[in-house]
Parts: structure tokens; sequence; C-alpha cells
């Protein structure tokens, strides 16, 4: 079974890079990205063992969830719009990783608050500075991280990033560095552990695992090539 097969083969390549890296074994999560996928594919990877899914939509994540069994675990990894954080926070994501703005994760705390929960994020890292693109700037994530910190309903588990495409996986090693860097450099700040780096998908995940990556983000080397078009 293709789904099977490909699972498989990532989990070695996993292995392989973090051994290199002198990491332990198993210190990395295999995220599922099945946005755009059927159930049924999904289905395959879960009864190979998979329980962590990615979903780029709150829509059709909301979809996804009741019909997979409930022992999966969700991580939001697409844009969160401000008018929908309420109803993203209803539903239990383990991680709303694509936290892109001061002002968005103001959003999540109070909303958090008021649904008497805690949200675990991550905070979105442009770390190619690119104009176009969401997230922090290192310097922004800098400026505003006392204020991001003290928020009281998010707990900000650490780092993301989706840097520019690259022609080879080598050509991401250094935005993986720098996020890692920059995590290094908030840790010290304090007060917070950050453990959680999600870096790489399925052209370069790999590299990501050697330069300390935590959540891999994977999607079309598991499933296959998406199309947009059927969704
Ligand atoms: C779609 C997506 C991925 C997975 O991309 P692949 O190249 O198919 O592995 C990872 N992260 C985010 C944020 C995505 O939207």
């Amino acid at each position: 079974m293709y789904i099977e097969d490909q699972l498989a083969e990532i989990r070695e390549k996993i292995a392989a890079a973090e051994q290199k890296a002198g990491r332990p074994a198993g210190s990395v999560a295999l995220l599922a990205v099945s946005k755009t996928f059927p159930v049924s594919d999904m289905m395959h990877a879960y009864a190979d063992g998979q329980r962590l899914f990615g979903e780029n939509r709150l829509q059709e994540a909301m979809e996804k969830m009741p019909a997979m069994p409930a022992d999966c675990e969700w991580h939001l990894i697409g844009p969160l719009q401000r008018n929908k954080v309420r109803k993203a926070l209803e539903r239990n994501f383990a991680l709303i990783e694509a936290v892109a703005s001061r002002k968005l994760a103001e959003a999540i705390s109070r909303i958090a608050g008021e649904l008497g929960k805690t949200a675990r994020i991550l905070l979105e890292v442009n770390v190619d500075g690119e104009e176009s693109k969401h997230g922090f700037t290192p310097k922004e994530l800098q400026e505003e991280w006392a204020v991001l910190t003290a928020l009281p309903h998010v707990e900000i588990r650490g780092l993301m990033c989706i840097p520019a495409p690259t022609e080879t996986p080598e050509g991401a090693r250094p935005a993986f560095a720098a996020l890692r860097s920059l995590a290094e450099t908030l840790r010290a700040r304090g007060p917070l552990a950050l453990p959680e780096l999600s870096m790489g998908m399925s052209h370069d995940y790999a590299v990501a695992v050697e330069e300390g990556a935590t959540i891999v983000r994977v999607g079309s080397a598991i499933f296959g090539k998406r199309d947009y078009g059927a969704v």
C-alpha cells in the first residue's frame, strides 16, 4: 500500500537524521499533513499507527475531526483569521501552529480565557524576512516577547516556520538553523522553555531534523500529490 510504504520510509529517514544529528531516537513528531486528502486516506495512515494530523483550513479540519477515531491528535497549521478563533478554540486542537501576529495571539488568549481554556500555540516566524510573508520577523518577536509571554491563556510551546521553497533540501538549512538559533535566544531570555520547533516539509524534513526540528509537517510525501481542484 502506497501510504504505508511512504510512512515507513519517512519514519526511517527521520530516525536516520536523528541519529546523524546525535539526537535521541523519537525526538521528532511526524505530523501527517492531510489537507485536501480524504478521510479514507487518513484512515490508511491511522491503521499504520499514525495519530498526529495537521490541517491547513479550519473548515476542513472541522469536517474531518468527527470522522476520524477519537485518539487522533490535531494541529491547525494554516493561517487563522481572528474572527474564526472562537470556532477553532471550541475544537480540540493539540496545537495551533501558525500564530503569525501579536493581535492574533491576543485574540486567542482572550477567547481561550472566556472558554476557560489555555490554548497551546506556536509562533510563526518569517525567517526569510520577505515582506509578503506571514509571521513575526525575528526582530518583531524580540520586541513583542514580553507582551506575548505575559498573555494569560496561551501557552507558547515554540516556533514554526515555512521558509521560501528552495531547489534542494540543503537550501533550506540556513532558514532552519536561523529558527533554532532564534529559539535559543528567546529561551535564554526566559521565561519559557519553548520545547517545540515545527519546521521541515516533504522536500526537506530530514535537513530540518538535523537542525533541531521537533515536529516535521509532511503531506505529499505521505499521501501523494495534492489536487486542489478536488476541494
Ligand atoms: C501543506 C503544508 C505542509 C505540507 O507540505 P508538503 O510539501 O506536502 O509536505 C506543511 N506545512 C504547512 C503549513 C502546509 O500548509
